[in-house]
Order: structure tokens, then C-alpha cells, then sequence
């Protein structure tokens, strides 16, 4: 099933800028951004240009940055690559909204969904065209908050510890991480609101910390042509929700916030080096850092190599937000 040969571009970036919202409309916020049609370039203010492989507008429908971006990933992890999505941008930007990480079974036909319960329709869509194998499907959600890895769906209370370890032959394994087996779309969708509704539940200090959290909602997909074990492949799909990127204003930072922003801004800066080193890698033997992080030493196996990767950087239009917004643009720059 796997072809080795076929020549793979380890990360593709997408850049998605959202709408002015409500709040930045009555506060009387500008458009500070600007979209050359046809091109897939955006330009800050006057002057700055930044190109990527895929720009979404204001305008663009949830339904086109599935069949652009996500689709070609989708073929890829039918085919046994293991695949990737990233959202990447500050609080506010539309990670949650693209990832559609938050949907419950009662919308299905919204327009508004996003790339999750998207990818878990076109999942079983594939399995019930594909007659010639079987097709074994499981997921795991969980959450890195201050490199701590949180099981989303494990309801015990004792929850076992959560190690990850490198397996020659299966990859990154994550031991004592719940791993569901599910038949139909219905239950993995209940997997991803079981594991949302883990994610928020208490106070508004956990919704501050699932802004500075990673959540990770992963398919792994087994397809096995008969009993013989050997005669299968497996792939893993990665939908990973990552924590805000914007600055911990440092005056505020103290004791356990402190901590929150380091660990935060750990993931996502080794994060960058990575995909960093992913697009030298080919002209040199560049080295891959994967270990400085909870969060590469997961997606080890899943980023680079033989996978897919879909960076979706998000980025708000108002000029309030202008200088994170350039942070993103840089940070996505740098994955290409
Ligand atoms: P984040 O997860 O990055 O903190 P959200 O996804 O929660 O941000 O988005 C912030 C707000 O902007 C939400 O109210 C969301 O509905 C809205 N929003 C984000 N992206 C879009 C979009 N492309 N179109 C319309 N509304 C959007
Ligand atoms: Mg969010």
C-alpha cells in the first residue's frame, strides 16, 4: 500500500484570517490586512508580504479549507502516511472555530463545522466504499498543560500515569493513554465531546488554561487486508488544537502563571524549530529537535519523514491585534 518513493513536502502552511468580530467592530478596530486575489500572499499594512501555500480570507467557508488544505492529507492517511493538522495563532484567532474542535452531533449539516467533525464524516465515507480490506478504527484525545500529558477520556479518577515511548516498529506509543475503538461516526464524535466536555469543565481559570493548553485529538486507523497481522498497515491522524501563542505579559506572570507561560511557550518554540528543521532537512542532514517538548516528542512520528503536515495559522484582521499577528506570520514563515 505504501509507495516509499513518493516524494512527500513535509509541511504545508495555510494562513486563515477570520472576520472582524462584534467586539472589535464596536470598539472600532480597521482591517489591517490585506488579500491579493489569486495569490496566495497576504500584505500587513502597506508594505509586508508574506506568501504562503494556501492564504484563506475573511470570506472563505470552513467547507474550502477542508477540501484545499485538509482533503490531500485525508488521501495520504487512507493510503498508511501518517498525517498532521495544526491550528496555530493567539486566543481569539479561529483555532477552535477551523479545528471545530467544540461540535456536537445535533449540528451535522451546519456550514459552520469545522475540520474535525469533517475529517470523521469523509473517515467513514472511506470505510464503507472500501471493500477491500478492513478497516479498524480507534481515537485518543488528550491535553499537554505545563508538559503534563491529561487523558480527555479516561472518566476514572485514579488515572494511570501517561509515559511516552519510542517503539522501532510502531513508533511513538503513548503508555496508559485511553485508546477507543469506535464503529461509527456517532461514537467518535461522542469521543471528541467526552473529551471536550473533560476539557472544561470547573471554573473560568480552566477555560483561561485551555487557551494555554494542547489538545490533541488523534485517529488511528488500522487497515487490515485478512487475519494475517503482518498484512496490515496503520496510520495516525493528529488534530491538534495548539495552546495560544501570545506572550505572557511578564508583570503578570507569577508562581504557578509563570510556569503556565514557559511550558506554553516551550511547545510551541520546538514546535517551530522543528518544522523549522523539516524544510532544511532535505538539502542537509539538518539535525530535527523532536525531544525539547511534550508536544514534538508526541507528533514525532507524525511530523516529517514519510507524513503530512497542515499548518493552519490563524490570525485576526483587526489592527488592535497587529503585532501578534505579525508574530504568527513570522512563525508560519518560518515553517515553510
Ligand atoms: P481561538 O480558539 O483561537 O481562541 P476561536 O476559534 O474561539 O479562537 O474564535 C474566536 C471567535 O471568532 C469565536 O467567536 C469564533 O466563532 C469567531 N471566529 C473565528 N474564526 C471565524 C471565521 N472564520 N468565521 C467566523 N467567525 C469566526
Ligand atoms: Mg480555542
Amino acid at each position: 500500500m505504501l509507495n516509499k518513493d513518493e516524494k512527500v513536502i513535509p509541511v504545508r502552511v495555510a494562513l486563515r484570517c477570520r472576520p472582524l468580530v462584534v467586539k472589535e467592530i464596536s470598539e472600532g478596530c480597521q482591517n489591517c490586512l490585506t488579500f491579493v486575489p489569486g495569490e496566495p500572499q497576504v500584505i500587513v499594512g502597506n508594505d509586508k508580504a508574506f506568501t504562503y501555500d494556501y492564504v484563506f480570507d475573511p470570506l472563505t467557508e470552513q467547507e474550502e479549507v477542508f477540501n484545499t488544505a485538509v482533503s490531500p492529507l485525508l488521501s495520504g492517511f487512507f493510503k498508511g502516511y501518517n498525517a498532521t493538522v495544526l491550528a496555530y495563532g493567539q486566543t481569539g484567532s479561529g483555532k477552535t472555530y477551523s479545528m471545530g474542535g467544540t461540535y456536537s452531533s445535533a449540528q451535522e449539516d451546519d456550514p459552520t463545522v469545522g475540520v474535525i467533525p469533517r475529517v470523521i464524516k469523509k473517515i467513514f465515507q472511506e470505510k464503507f466504499k472500501r471493500t477491500d480490506c478492513e478497516f479498524l478504527l480507534a481515537v485518543s484525545y488528550l491535553e499537554i498543560y505545563n508538559e503534563d500529558i491529561l487523558d480527555l477520556l479516561c472518566v476514572s479518577k485514579d488515572k494511570p500515569a501517561i509515559n511516552i515511548r519510542e517503539d522501532p516498529k510502531e513508533g511513538i506509543k503513548i503508555i496508559g493513554l485511553t485508546e477507543k475503538e469506535v464503529l461509527t461516526a456517532q461514537e467518535m464524535v461522542g469521543c471528541l465531546e467526552l473529551g471536550n466536555s473533560a476539557r472544561t469543565v470547573g471554573s473560568t481559570a480552566m477555560n483561561a488554561a485551555s487557551s494555554r493548553s494542547h489538545a490533541i485529538f488523534t485517529v488511528t486507523l488500522e487497515q487490515r487486508r485478512s487475519n494475517d497481522k503482518s498484512d496490515s498497515v496503520v496510520s495516525k491522524l493528529h488534530l491538534v488544537d495548539l495552546a495560544g501563542s501570545e506572550r505572557q505579559k511578564k508583570t503578570k506572570a507569577e508562581g504557578d502563571r509563570l510556569k503556565e507561560g514557559i511550558s506554553i511557550n516551550r511547545g510551541l518554540l520546538s514546535l517551530g524549530n522543528v518544522i523549522s528543521a523539516l524544510g532544511e532537512e532535505s538539502k542537509k542532514g539538518t539535525f530535527v529537535p523532536y525531544r525539547d517538548s511534550k508536544l514534538t516528542r508526541l507528533l514525532q512520528d507524525s511530523l516529517g519523514g514519510n507524513s503530512h503536515t497542515l499548518m493552519i495559522a490563524c490570525v485576526s484582521p483587526a489592527d488592535s491585534n497587529v503585532e501578534e499577528t505579525i508574530n504568527t506570520l513570522r512563525y508560519a514563515d518560518r515553517a515553510r
